[in-house]
């Protein structure tokens, strides 16, 4: 059955005239999947609600954020208190110390933080501190990963291995990105190459441990603690981009899952509980080299802003008080949710399914995905009929091959079966249509 999507169309006019593409975030737009996006009206636990009155199981939770589900009560209620005391006061709250301290049990790598209001934020400004820690000037990046819209950091690899970076948009001089290379990710000779060639002046590696945003892509076993150990034996600082996995893989984010100890740690997305929360952070003596101890400046309006604050510690605090609960259930729902469909793809829709804890992509390849070259071997047409025909049935997925699936406590077993059918249903229909060589 075709989705009923009128009021959203017509939203969807009247936002193309006011937003770039109707949006204020590229990826919403739905370019990579085709069709309408639809507009989202309310969620609750699991659900979200369009404008039409249409429901669909949330399998992206506000790309990540949303692990408690919508409108969880206490964070909702933690909001509104917070609210009530008036929403910014541009000095220091008590509320900063008790997120910060929720952070530091999870996280003992990180003595000292900032709070900041983006993933982006927080990145570029550990880029800042530890090219400024170090005193050089190269980044490591890696394909596939993605890290924010700074300059800098907006760079995909060129065709060589361990050439100078080429931004990745428009308007980024070249010259900003001439610091960046941007490696092969699981792949450790590429990182000791250009180590060789670049010797004393790498600041930093920075990597997403668990790629999230090429969809999923789990590191090789040894692949992180390669890195731990060439970035430490050369002087670079090694930077774990948690803003997708923390609180997600574990309450300790990746470097919990796999024991490896970062110099600096970026969180964002479930931080604020659905807020618009960042924060980085590492040891006291790279951290104090911040304004007003040290020279490297970073600063922000609406840094630990009150709401913020408020929705992140009823959110990591509810993780904490639970882990013991949310993450085993967080990895059975999961296991069904990804292999279910899996299993329903058959022979006949080959798929590779890569899943750590609460985060999963099915690839639309039958050979196994370990790198950004992998990912992009997936049929793009198959994920957007896929993509489509889920929402259809009432499944909401992340709207890109190259994006990784969450969900969150609020999904019920029934939600699983119901999501696994529709799977079924949507494969039977590509396979019929499009044959198996597409
Ligand atoms: C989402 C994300 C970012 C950017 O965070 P924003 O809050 O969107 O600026 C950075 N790094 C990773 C790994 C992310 O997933």
């Amino acid at each position: 059955m075709p989705l009923v999507l009128t009021r959203s169309a017509a939203l969807q006019q009247r936002a193309e005239k006011l937003f770039p593409g109707g949006v204020n975030s590229p990826v919403r737009a739905f370019r990579a999947v085709g069709g309408e996006p639809p507009f989202i009206e309310r969620g609750e636990g699991a659900y979200l609600w369009d404008a039409d009155g249409n429901r669909y199981i949330d399998y992206f939770g506000s790309w990540g954020p949303m692990i408690l589900g919508h409108a969880f009560p206490p964070v909702v209620e933690a909001i509104q208190q917070a609210a009530a005391r008036s929403a910014s006061f541009g000095a220091s709250t008590a509320a900063e110390g008790d997120l910060a301290e929720l952070v530091q049990f999870a996280y003992p790598s990180i003595e000292k933080m900032r709070f900041v209001s983006s993933g982006t934020e927080a990145t570029m400004s550990a880029i800042r501190l530890a090219r400024a820690f170090t005193g050089r000037k190269y980044i490591v990046k890696f394909e596939g990963c993605y890290h924010g819209h700074a300059d800098g950091l907006l760079v995909k690899a060129g065709s060589g291995v361990a050439t100078f970076g080429i931004p990745g948009s428009a308007g980024v001089p070249e010259e900003a990105a001439h610091f960046t290379l941007a490696l092969p990710f699981n792949d450790v000779p590429a990182v000791e190459t250009a180590f060789e060639k670049h010797r004393d002046h790498i600041a930093c590696i920075i990597v997403e441990p668990i790629v999230g945003n090429a969809g999923c892509i789990p590191p090789a076993p040894g692949y992180l603690e390669a890195l731990r150990a060439l970035t430490k034996k050369r002087g670079s600082l090694l930077i774990f981009d948690e803003v997708m996995t923390g609180f997600r893989v574990a309450l300790g984010g990746a470097q919990e899952l796999y024991g490896i100890r970062p110099d600096l740690t970026t969180l964002g997305k479930i931080l604020g509980g659905g807020l618009p929360v960042g924060a980085f952070g590492g040891p006291a003596h790279i951290m104090d080299q911040l304004a007003p101890l040290g020279p490297v400046y970073q600063a922000g309006t609406l840094s630990g802003n009150p709401l913020a604050m408020a929705a992140g510690i009823a959110t990591v605090g509810h993780l904490r008080d639970h882990r013991a609960e949310v993450y085993p259930k967080l990895e059975k729902l999961s296991a069904a949710v990804a292999d279910g469909v899996a299993a329903a793809a058959e022979v006949e829709v080959p798929l590779t399914t890569n899943r750590v804890g609460a985060m999963f992509t099915w690839f639309f390849t039958p050979d196994p995905v370990t790198d950004y070259a992998g990912a992009a071997r997936s049929s793009i047409d198959r994920f957007a009929a896929f993509h489509r025909a889920m929402l259809s049935a009432g499944v909401w997925l992340p709207p890109s091959q190259f994006e990784a699936a969450f969900l969150g406590t609020a999904h019920t077993d029934a939600d699983i079966a119901q999501t696994v059918d529709a799977a079924r249903q949507a494969f039977a229909a590509i396979a019929s249509k499009a044959g198996p060589e597409e």
